[in-house]
């Protein structure tokens, strides 16, 4: 069977599980993964720092639940698609996390803010 290295596509001699002809091909591939996830997790992180701001602010130092028009937060450039996980309460509810802060749709227009202690 003809192997090729992943990187430099040169043939691979030895172990039938090798995928690099090279140590330096291998780091080199590792190098590459470690750059793309770094470039992927760029973007989305960006959205996520921006809506847990929206969020804090919205909430302000001492509350713990606030309602609030969808449209002020989308006026805000708040990001509905970019959470980091989500829990769904005994009444079916799905509160939508960006850290230990949740939103969840308490009406058609209306969001209820929640910091969860
Ligand atoms: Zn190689």
């Amino acid at each position: 069977m003809d192997r090729k290295c992943k990187i430099c596509e040169k043939p691979i001699k030895g172990r039938a599980d090798k995928i690099f002809c090279s140590v330096h091909c291998k780091n080199e591939y590792h190098k590459k993964i470690r750059y793309a996830s770094k470039i992927a997790a760029i973007e989305i992180n960006g959205y996520l720092k921006r809506n847990y701001a929206i969020l804090l602010e919205t909430l302000g130092k001492n509350k713990t639940q606030l309602k609030i028009y969808r449209n002020l937060l989308e006026k805000k450039d708040f990001r509905f698609k970019y959470h980091t996980h989500f829990h769904i309460n005994s009444k079916n509810k799905t509160f939508y996390y960006v850290y230990d802060l949740a939103w969840m749709e308490f009406s058609d227009d209306e969001i209820l803010v929640v910091r969860k202690i």
